[in-house]
Order: C-alpha cells, then structure tokens, then sequence
C-alpha cells in the first residue's frame, strides 16, 4: 500500500499557522499596532476601510527597518525581539515569536514602507498570499508604514465567517483602546473611512482613559497606588457612585500588556461588595508592575490570559489596595487639578483689618417640645394629624389590644396607584437599619427589604411605561451637550427611540456630540449625572444588539429601576413606607410562589408568631 504522509506545501501551512494568530480584521490590528509601540514610535496612525475589511493601514514614526531585514521579517520566526530562550525570561517587548508579519502576509496582500533614520533610502515590500512580490528600495519617510488589504482574500471560509461591520469594527476600537491606554505617551490617531474617531495626545494616564472614554470619567476615577517588592499597582479605579451596569471598561495590564484575568477581577469586585447596586459593576483601569521572570509570558498569541507566579499574594495585595483606594477617598470632595476648570479657593488675607470675622451662632428653639413631635410624627402611622389618642382609639373596640390582624386588615384594598397616582394605605410600621421596613402581619412580623422592593416596583412601572410610551418626561432648563464614544454613536439609531420611550429627550448632533433636552420625571433630583446614565443606557443596547425589541425594553427598564429606586441608607417617610407596603401585599396577594425581587432575592421574611412566642 502507498505511504499516505505528505509534507504540506509551504502556502497551505501558511495559512494554517495564520489561523492561530489573525482570527479577525481586529488581531491584524493588534499586531501591527504592537509591533509599532516594540519599534519605539512616538506617533502611531490606524486607518480603516470597511472596519479593516478592504484595508487596514499603521503608520508609526519608529525604528523604522533595513533593505534585508524588511524582506525577512515576513519569514516565519523570524525576530528581532529574543535571540535565545534565556531571552524570554526578560521580555520587554510585545511581540517575540515572529509569527506575526508572514501570518498576515499569509492572508492578505501588504505593503511595507520603511526607512530608518540613518538610511539614505527607504525599502518596499509587497507580499500576496505569502508570495514576495516586489522587494526593491523606495523613497520612504523615516518610521515603517504597513498597510494589509483584502485579508482572508484566499481563504473564503474564514472571510464568509467574519461578522458585520459593526461587529468587526467593535473588535478594532477595543484592541486599539488597549493599547492606547497602556501607551499615555505615545500619540495615536485612528481614522474609520477617512474620519478621525480619535486623536490622543501624549498625555499622562489619567488624561488618556478621559479622552478615551469621555468628561464623564473626569472626577469618578478613584486613584491606586502601591508599591511592594513582589508588584507595583497603580491606576484607577470608579467611586462606588458611578458604577455602570456592565463591566466594559475593566482594564488590567501587566507590563503595559493589556490582560485578562478573572482571579484578579474578582478581588476588585469583592473590594465593591455592598457598596453598589445589585447588578452593577464598577469599571477600573489598573497596571500590574511585575519583574519579567514573575509572568509566563509564553501564552498563545491570541490569548489574553497570563499566569503570575504568586497570584495568591498578588490578589492580596490587590484586594486590600482597592479597598484602601475606596475607603480614603470615598468621603472626601476631590479637587481635581488636573481638571482645565479646576475650582478657585479664595485666599484668606490675613492683613486685611476690615474683614471682621463674627464667630458662629447658634439658634435654639425655645417653644420646641419634641414629645408633641413625637405624637404626631414617628410612632403614629396614621393619617397626617393624627394623635396618639386617635390611633388609639382606632383599636378601642378591639379588646385594646392591637393585634397584627388589625394591621393587615387594609392590605386587600392595598392596590392603590403606585407612583403616587391615588391614594395609599397606612400601616403599623417603622424602619430598621434604614434597610427595612417592619410591620404586624397575620402570620407575625414582616420584614421587608426596603431597595428591593422599590427596584420590583419601580421596574413594573418603567416595563409598562416603556412599552405604552408612557414614561414622563420632564425639560431640563438648560439643554445638556455631551460626547459619546464612536461605538455608542454607531448605536444611535437604535437607542435614540428605546431613549424617548423611556422619557429621555435626546437627540443626535452628529461627530458623537448629543444634546439631552429632557428626562424621565422620576430622574429629577435623584441623579445628575444624566450624561453616565444615557452613556449606560446606550451601552446595554450595544451588548443587547443581537437581541428582540422586548429584550431590550426590559433591561432598559432594570436599569432605569435601579436608578430612582430607594437606596439602603435612606430615611423613609411614612407614605414612602405606606406605598411600598402596599406593593408588597399587593404581590402576595397575585403572587402563588413566594415574592422575589428582579435579582431572584427576597423581598420580604416573616418573623411567625410561633418563633415570637418561642423567645418568651
Ligand atoms: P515579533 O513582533 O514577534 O518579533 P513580527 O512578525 O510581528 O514578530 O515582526 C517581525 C519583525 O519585524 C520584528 O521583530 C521587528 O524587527 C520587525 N518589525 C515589524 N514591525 C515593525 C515596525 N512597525 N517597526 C520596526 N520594526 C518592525
Ligand atoms: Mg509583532
């Protein structure tokens, strides 16, 4: 029988191996991108044509390459970084493996211009399909420029598997926001079809994410810091207020290496525990500075993964650095100076006479009697104006005794209009750890979670609104102009309805500026930061956007319930206490199972008279 083993073809092989480095448009990117911060560029350029379909181009300011080189470098493993493996082991470097170049050309059809500073004359490669077609000197400006079209020409499988434009062009912005905000002094320019999208400074960190990511982040960065002799933290990460509702702008880099990795991730999210909303998530941007030998750095090119050597200590580290992060700044109104309209504190001027300084009063309210207050405030739940006689005498035939069935009794008319349309009931009740609202009820004492029940609620009410029209809107005095990332602008004409179905008056400026002209009405006064809130908004209708209509509308109605709902922490007053009641019963009442919040957590627990009668 014939021997059936054959050696591939060199192009065929090419484009196997091409396979494990360029998946997509967006790990060409990367490479070429990486391999101009290696090359010690200042200035770094990306321009597309149909999301990198037909073109993508990189031109840096670097090193730049020699005649010879240039032509090798497309060979497979061939490199400039390491020469031995001792090398790897003190990597500084991006790129090492040399798969990168005859990957793409495997791929593609490119053009290279390069030229070093010390040459007199430039070089130009041209490759298709792995094939060198032209190698000759040319004129060139001082860097390399590199430009990869009609990727995937010869392997129409994989083109046929590449998603949309949009899906693609996501892909592009997130490989070029990692290394543009792990490289703050390197200049960078992407243009999308001949449009600037963004043109980044050399600037320092801070700046970096806040051009990237928008004024919003101005003022909610939280700064890290930490130096130890096992690892270096430094960064950023949010104010437990301005959290978003999923994590997109998480940043970990080790090394100036952008990173995954879950271990860390959950330190950071455990450091935020109990401190933001169900749901939401905090965003950070954190560098690790380790020593070389301390990482595998031999992962998979494609592969964001990376193992440390003491991760254990490293999470610790980590953990206590966010909390201490949280905790110190937390409480303390920051002046930002890095900020252009940074605040003017006026200079107490010591030398001038005239200035007389009245040292401060203090009013007392003579005729005040807090006992009458407390007749007709706290204990007595009862209609404004009531007493304690009369709501005593409210239970006067009733043997004296106030049982909880007393209380339950106005439960089952307990459907008033919520939203404070219609009147609402009142109850036997009071606050606990401005966390709870506890009240008599037949089967003993009820103990409801004041947030989760309001979230429950107030997302009814938006799910309904949302899906009516219905959802009011308020004008805001003074219209307000903010930007929007290039990815979120691209969502506009999607989000812009679900937006003024949920009561936002928005409307699209072009060049990512939008105008907001109104909220819904249960925004006001509860948060104003209505930028964040339209920028989260627009955020879940980019990671909804494969999804149906309906499925939209309910995350949109989640989130807008998280925002105006009633916060652990917050004093109630009386009706505020009556109206969720009322919507808790009214759920028991409709409800066979037991009543959970939109998080599948309890609303309520019922401590039974049995248990009670146990304690004596
Ligand atoms: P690696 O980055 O792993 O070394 P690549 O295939 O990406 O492998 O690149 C091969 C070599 O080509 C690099 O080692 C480097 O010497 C050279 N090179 C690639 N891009 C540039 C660039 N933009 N500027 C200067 N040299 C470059
Ligand atoms: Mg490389």
């Amino acid at each position: 029988m014939d021997n059936i083993i054959k050696v591939l073809p060199d192009d065929v092989a090419g484009q196997i191996a091409a396979g494990e480095v360029v998946q997509r448009p967006a790990s060409v990117v990367k490479e070429l991108l990486e391999n101009s911060v290696d090359a010690h560029s200042t200035r770094i350029s990306l321009f597309l044509t149909d999301s990198g379909r037909s073109s993508i181009k990189v031109i840096d300011n670097g090193s730049g390459i020699s005649f010879d080189d240039a032509a090798n470098a497309f060979l497979p493993h061939a490199t400039s970084k390491i020469s031995q493996t001792g090398d790897l082991f003190s990597l500084s470097t991006f790129g090492f493996r040399g798969e990168a170049l005859p990957s793409i050309a495997a791929i593609s059809d490119v053009v290279l211009k390069t030229r070093r500073s010390t040459d007199q004359i430039g070089t130009l490669v041209q490759i298709s399909g792995g094939k060198v077609l032209k190698h000759q000197q040319d004129t060139a400006p001082v860097g390399t420029q590199i430009e990869v079209r009609n990727i995937f020409f010869n392997v129409p499988a994989r083109r046929k598997f590449l998603k949309n434009d949009s899906v693609e062009y996501t892909h592009i912005l997130n490989e070029f926001k990692r290394v543009a905000i792990s490289h703050p002094e390197i200049e960078f320019e992407l243009f999308n079809q001949n449009n600037a999208v963004y043109q980044l400074k050399a600037s320092t960190f801070k700046q970096r994410i806040v051009s990237i990511f928008g004024d919003k982040m101005n003022g909610s960065l939280l700064p890290v810091e930490l130096n130890t002799e096992l690892v270096s933290i430094n960064g950023f990460v949010s104010r437990t207020d301005t959290t978003r509702q999923r994590g997109y702008e998480q940043f970990f880099f080790v090394n100036n290496r952008f990173m995954k990795h879950p271990y860390f991730h959950k330190a950071v999210m455990e450091a935020y525990d109990g401190l933001v909303a169900e749901g939401s998530q905090p965003f950070y941007f954190l560098n690790f500075s380790v020593k070389p030998d301390q990482i595998d750095v031999n992962i998979h090119p494609t592969k964001t993964e990376i193992k440390f050597a003491n991760e254990r200590e490293i999470w610790q580290i980590l953990s206590s650095t966010v909390n201490q992060a949280i905790g110190k700044f937390e409480r303390i109104t920051e002046i930002d100076f890095e900020k252009d309209d940074a605040p003017q504190i006026p200079v107490f001027s010591a030398g001038n006479g005239k200035q007389t300084i009245t040292p401060p009063s203090v009013d007392v309210d003579k005729s005040y009697n807090p006992f009458q207050s407390c007749k007709s405030g706290y204990y007595s739940q009862g209609k404004s104006g009531e007493n304690w006689e009369n709501l005593y005498a409210r239970y006067k035939d009733k043997s004296q005794q106030v049982t909880s069935d007393d209380c339950f009794e106005d439960s089952g008319k307990a459907s008033a209009e919520l939203n404070g349309i219609g009147s609402v009931s009142s109850y036997i009740c009071f606050q606990f750890l401005s966390k709870y609202i506890v009240t008599p009820c037949p089967e003993g004492i009820m103990i409801v979670d004041q947030h989760r029940a309001s979230v429950l609620m107030n997302y009814y009410d938006f799910a309904a609104r949302i899906e009516d029209c219905r959802v009011c809107s308020q004008r805001l005095l003074f219209p307000e102009l903010f930007t929007i990332t290039p990815e979120q602008a691209e969502m506009l004409p999607v989000a812009i309805p679900l937006l003024t179905a949920c009561g936002f008056e928005l409307s699209d400026m072009g060049g990512g500026a939008v105008s907001l002209t109104g909220v819904p009405s249960s925004f006001l006064g509860k948060n104003t930061d209505y930028a964040g809130r339209i920028s989260d908004l627009i955020d879940l209708a980019v990671s909804d956007k494969d999804s149906e209509m309906e499925k939209r509308k309910e995350s949109f109605a989640r989130y807008l319930a998280g925002q105006v709902s009633i916060p652990y922490g917050k004093q109630l007053t009386n009706s505020d206490m009556s109206s969720i009641l009322d919507f808790v019963f009214s759920q028991i009442e409709s409800c066979t199972d037991s009543c959970r919040g939109i998080d599948g957590k309890r609303l309520y627990n019922i401590i039974s008279a049995d248990s009670i009668g146990r304690l004596f």
